[in-house]
C-alpha cells in the first residue's frame, strides 16, 4: 500500500523536478552550510544562528516566520488544508564553546569544521528542501512547519523541543534531521539523567591541617564506586563521569570539587535504578571520607540534576518507521534502525506523538570534536529522502493522501 503511494509520487512531474532540483542545489546547500557553521552557537547561546535561520526562512518566502521565547525559529509551508501538520527540524546549537575557531578547511574534497554535520548540515538541508519545494510547485495536503530549534546538545537538555511540545499544539509527527548515516532511523528514545555532584569541605593546608576530610578525596571515592557499577546490556544502560573540577593547589586540602555524571538507558526503570545507585554512592563516599578524617570539619555533597531526557519507545514496524523505510528504499538507500543516543525526538516520543531522528546525506565523522569532517559526495540523497518522507506524511495535494493521521 505505501509502496503503491510511493510509486505514484515518484511518477509525479513536480516530485521528479524537486528531486532533480535538490541534486542541482547542492552547491547552494554547501554555501549555506559553510556560512552557518561559522556562527558560534554553543548550547544556550544560539541567538545569532537562530536569527540567521529566521532571515533565510523569510528570504525564501515562508509563511508565519517567527522566533519564540527560547529562540526556536519556525517557518511554514501551508498545505491545502486537508492534512496533518508535520514538523521537520534541525538544531542550531553545538557542543563547542563560543571561542572555538570555526573557519572551515577543505582537504581532498572533505570539509572540516566543528559542527559541520551536527547539526548545521541538518539546517542547510531544511533550506535546500524549501527551495526545491518552492521551485517545483509542490503543495502538501497538510501544513509543513520547518523548525531550527535550540538546545539539543549536552546541557541544552532538549530545551528547545521541550518548549515546543509544552505549548498546546496539533503537530501530528516530528522529524529531526540529526543522525549520522544516510539510512539511519532512530525511533527509540534513550532516556538520560545528568547530574553535577558538588562536594564541599573545610579545606586547609595539606601539611598543617592534615587529617581534615577533603572534597577531592570524597569525589574520588564516589567516582571509584560509580566506575564499578554493573549495568545490563539490554536494555542498554550506561554511565559516565565526564568532567571533574576542583581544588586550588597541590598543597591545599580541597574545599570544593565537582563532577558531571551522565546516566542513560532505553528503559525508564533501569534509568531510575541507576540514578538511585549513583545518589547512594556519593553519599556513601562522603561518609567514608568523613570517617577517615581525624581533624574537625566534614565534607557534604550537593546533588544537582542538570539534565533529564525522558525514555520512550515506538514499535519497529510503526507507521512513521515504515514511512522512513519506504522513502529510503525509493532512492536505493538501505534503511537502518539505529540505537542512537537521545535526540530531539525523545520529547514527542515520550508524549506518544510519532517522531524520528533520521540520517543526513554524505559521509561524516568526528562528531563533537574539533576534527569534525564532512564528505559531501552525493549528499543530496539526504534531503531527497527527507522530501519523500514529507510527501508520504503530509500527503501531496490531489495526488496522494497523507499517511499520518491528523492530531
Ligand atoms: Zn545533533
Amino acid at each position: 500500500m505505501m509502496e503503491e503511494i510511493m510509486k505514484e509520487l515518484m511518477q509525479d512531474k513536480r516530485v521528479r523536478k524537486a528531486l532533480a532540483y535538490l541534486q542541482e542545489d547542492q552547491e547552494q546547500m554547501m554555501e549555506d552550510l559553510l556560512e552557518l557553521v561559522q556562527i558560534p552557537a554553543f548550547s544556550n547561546h544560539e541567538r545569532k544562528k537562530a536569527e540567521a535561520m529566521r532571515d533565510k526562512f523569510t528570504a525564501l518566502g515562508m509563511q508565519d516566520v517567527h522566533m519564540d521565547e527560547v529562540d526556536n525559529v519556525f517557518g511554514t509551508l501551508p498545505g491545502a488544508g486537508e492534512g496533518p501538520k508535520i514538523m521537520m527540524a534541525a538544531h542550531t546549537d553545538t557542543v563547542f564553546p563560543l571561542d572555538t575557531p570555526l573557519v572551515p578547511q577543505q582537504k581532498d574534497g572533505v570539509w572540516y569544521a566543528p559542527g559541520i554535520n551536527d547539526d548545521t548540515h541538518g539546517l542547510a538541508d531544511l533550506l535546500t528542501m524549501i527551495r526545491a519545494i518552492k521551485a517545483s510547485g509542490l503543495v502538501f495536503a497538510g501544513d509543513v512547519v520547518f523548525c531550527a530549534n535550540v538546545g539539543e546538545e549536552g546541557l541544552g537538555d532538549l530545551r528547545g523541543v521541550k518548549h515546543i511540545f509544552r505549548q498546546p499544539n496539533d503537530i501530528a509527527a516530528f522529524i529531526s534531521l540529526d543522525t549520522p548515516t544516510l539510512g539511519g532511523i532512530v525511533h527509540r528514545a534513550t532516556g538520560s539523567s545528568r547530574y553535577r555532584m558538588i562536594f564541599r569541605g573545610p579545606g586547609g593546608h595539606s601539611f598543617a591541617d592534615f587529617g581534615r576530610p577533603s572534597a577531592i578525596h570524597a569525589m574520588g571515592r564516589a567516582i571509584a564506586k560509580i566506575a564499578d557499577f554493573r549495568v545490563p546490556e539490554t536494555p542498554k544502560t550506561t554511565f559516565n563521569a565526564g568532567v571533574v573540577n576542583g581544588g586550588t593547589s597541590v598543597n591545599t586540602i580541597a574545599a570544593e570539587s565537582s563532577f558531571l555524571l551522565d546516566i542513560r538507558s532505553d528503559s525508564p526503570e533501569e534509568l531510575a535504578r541507576l540514578e538511585g545507585e549513583a545518589r547512594a554512592a556519593v553519599q556513601a563516599a562522603v561518609e567514608e571520607e568523613n570517617r577517615r578524617g581525624t581533624q574537625q570539619g566534614a565534607v557534604a555533597v550537593e546533588i544537582q540534576q542538570v539534565g533529564s531526557r525522558p525514555a520512550g519507545t515506538q514499535a519497529d514496524d510503526c507507521q512513521i518507521v515504515r514511512i522512513a523505510q519506504t522513502a529510503c528504499r525509493a532512492l536505493g538507500i538501505e534503511p537502518e534502525l539505529r540505537d542512537e543516543t537521545s535526540t530531539d525526538a525523545n520529547i514527542p516520543i515520550s508524549l506518544g506523538i510519532p517522531a524520528l531522528s533520521v540520517g543526513r546525506g554524505g559521509r561524516e565523522g568526528g562528531a563533537h570534536t574539533a576534527g569534525e569532517w564532512f564528505d559531501p559526495t552525493e549528499a543530496w540523497l539526504g534531503p531527497q529522502k527527507d522530501l519523500l518522507m514529507l510527501l508520504l506524511m503530509a500527503g501531496l495535494q490531489d495526488v496522494t493522501p497523507a499517511q499520518m493521521p491528523k492530531r
